[in-house]
Parts: C-alpha cells; sequence; structure tokens
C-alpha cells in the first residue's frame, strides 16, 4: 500500500458545531489513521502480506503510527521518517456518526517514494494507491504495472481537486464512493462506464457494486449495522475487497459477488466501531457473512 500515514484524533461530540456554536467533546481517542495504512492494516489483518510505503514525521506521532502499523503487522520497512510533523487529523464525530474531518497533511506532502528499489516493489503481487501527490501515484502505478504487479487505486475525496487521471489510467481496479463517481470521474473522463478498469462504487449502507470494462457488472448489500463512525469504512472495504481477489483461486473468472460480501462485511464492521481502523478478521468476516 502507499499513500498517506496519519495520526487521528478522534473527538465524538454531542453534535457537530455550527460556525457560532459549541459543541461538547464526550470522549476523545487516539489511533492511527490514513487511507492507505488504514487499508494495510486491513490487509495484514486478513492475513495478506503488506507492506507500506509513506512518511512519518520526526515527532512523538511518528514514533505512535509506526508502532500502531507494526502492531498491526505491516511491514514498515519502507516507511520513510522526514524532518519535521507526522499528519494529525481530528475527526469530530456526532452522536449520528457523521463527521468532520480538520487536519495537517505533515509529513505525507515529503512523500515521494524514490527510495523505494525496483526489486522491492517486484517482490509484491499487488500495489495499493490512496490519494498522493499525482506524479508520485502515477510513476509507482507505472512502476509497478511494468513490474508486473496488479495495481488498484483509491483516488478519495482529493478527486475533486487533483488530476489524477494518469494513475486512473493505469490502475487495474477503481474503488470510489457514489460522490466521487456521479461526479469528479464523469467530468474529467466521461461516462464511466467507458473506464477501461474494474471499478467498484461504494453506497455507504446500501453496500456496492462493481462494473467491468466486459460490461459485466455485480453488487452486493450492505450489512445492516448501528453506524457510529463511518471514518475508514471505505479503507476497510477496499482492504477486505483486495484480499478476496488476491485469495481468488478461479482467476479467468474473478469472483466480484464474493469480493463484494467481503468487502461488504469488512467496511459494516468498520462503520460500527469508533476510529478509522478496525479489529478485523477473517473469523468477523466470516460470522457477519454467515448472520445474513
Ligand atoms: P467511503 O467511506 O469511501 O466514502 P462509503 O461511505 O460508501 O465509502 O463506505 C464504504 C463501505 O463501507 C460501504 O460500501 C459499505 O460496505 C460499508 N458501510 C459504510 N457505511 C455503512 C453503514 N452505515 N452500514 C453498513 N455498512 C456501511
Amino acid at each position: 500500500c502507499a499513500g498517506h500515514v496519519n495520526w487521528d484524533v478522534t473527538l465524538r461530540v454531542d453534535h457537530l458545531p455550527a460556525a457560532d456554536g459549541e459543541a461538547s467533546i464526550t470522549e476523545q481517542q487516539q489511533s492511527g489513521g490514513g487511507s492507505a495504512s488504514n487499508v494495510a492494516c486491513a490487509l495484514a489483518a486478513l492475513d495478506v502480506p503488506t507492506a507500506l510505503l509513506g512518511s512519518v514525521g520526526t515527532d512523538e506521532n511518528g514514533h505512535l503510527a509506526r508502532r500502531a502499523l507494526s502492531e498491526a503487522g505491516v511491514d514498515c520497512a519502507p516507511l520513510v521518517t522526514v524532518e519535521g510533523e507526522t499528519a494529525v487529523k481530528y475527526l469530530v464525530v456526532d452522536t449520528d456518526g457523521e463527521l468532520m474531518v480538520l487536519g495537517n497533511d505533515g509529513a505525507n506532502e515529503s512523500f515521494d517514494a524514490t527510495d523505494l528499489s525496483d526489486d522491492a516493489l517486484a517482490a509484491a503481487d499487488h500495489l495499493h494507491l490512496t490519494s498522493q501527490d499525482p506524479e508520485t501515484a502515477a510513476s509507482l502505478a507505472a512502476r509497478a504495472s511494468e513490474a508486473g504487479l496488479s495495481v488498484s487505486f483509491d483516488p478519495g475525496r482529493r478527486i475533486h481537486a487533483r488530476n489524477y487521471a494518469e494513475t486512473l489510467s493505469l490502475a487495474d481496479l477503481v474503488f470510489l464512493n457514489k460522490r466521487e463517481a456521479t461526479t469528479a470521474i464523469e467530468e474529467h473522463f466521461g461516462p464511466i462506464e467507458d473506464l477501461a478498469r474494474v471499478i467498484a462504487i461504494k453506497h455507504g449502507g446500501d453496500g456496492a457494486e462493481v462494473l467491468t470494462p466486459d460490461g459485466e457488472y455485480a453488487n452486493h448489500d450492505g450489512f445492516p449495522v448501528d453506524a457510529v463512525d463511518t471514518t475508514g469504512a471505505g479503507d476497510a472495504f477496499a482492504g477486505g475487497f483486495i484480499a478476496s481477489m488476491l485469495d481468488d483461486e478461479t482467476p479467468t473468472r474473478p469472483d466480484y459477488e464474493r469480493a463484494l460480501a467481503v468487502a461488504n462485511a469488512c467496511g459494516a464492521l468498520a462503520a460500527s466501531e469508533c476510529g478509522a481502523r478496525t479489529d478485523l478478521s477473517w473469523e468477523r468476516v466470516e460470522s457477519t457473512l454467515a448472520d445474513r
């Protein structure tokens, strides 16, 4: 996985503050975050050997972020420490699970992946990219494709502000939520059906669907849960989807239904817990699938 490494501070409040209003903090929790890091943790929890490319700062939060990743079983060897502060995000969540994100990009701004050797890259089967500087994303996607890896990309909400055309054209699999799919992609690249990629579109509690360039279609309902915080639900979804695809023993006809079911189960587990990371395991995923 390549992209952001954050240190998250989740503030649970009684309601999201209006512009001039105040909200009382009912609970505060700190944990690792950052889209690429969350996907890496989800993959590691689902028994996929996973390394993370990204950067942390020289501050205490950098140590905390690195330690949390290592404890989650993620290989941090390619993680670079740069002078300065680790990205800190404040996730403000109200009683309906609604979210407001504040914070800085810190060391994530310095991530450039030039230190990654071709040999290290070629040792992997798959590269998952998340929101980051478009040149770095495109260069990593090109290097990975060249080395024979499959590539997935989740541009996240920054698709509105950044030009990811090159990375989108290089990725085999693209993750988008409904908003990203209907607005940004169509604004930049024309109808979504014309994209030459497998696209997984996430629909929150309603589940998700897959569109393929061959006109294949699959969908799967979401799993009903009491959503308390949907931070990281999309990342858990991506982790579940990729783990399922890598585990697929019928590569001539990928089992998208199974991948969507696993991904929705991971997303639902993430939505039902506070914080960006989720205590995932195949046991929990299988038990969610069996409960349907
Ligand atoms: P993103 O977090 O990337 O914006 P979504 O909000 O669509 O994407 O959530 C990603 C996935 O997480 C969904 O496709 C679904 O599987 C799961 N999910 C999200 N919210 C809920 C919810 N309220 N109930 C059950 N599953 C959810």
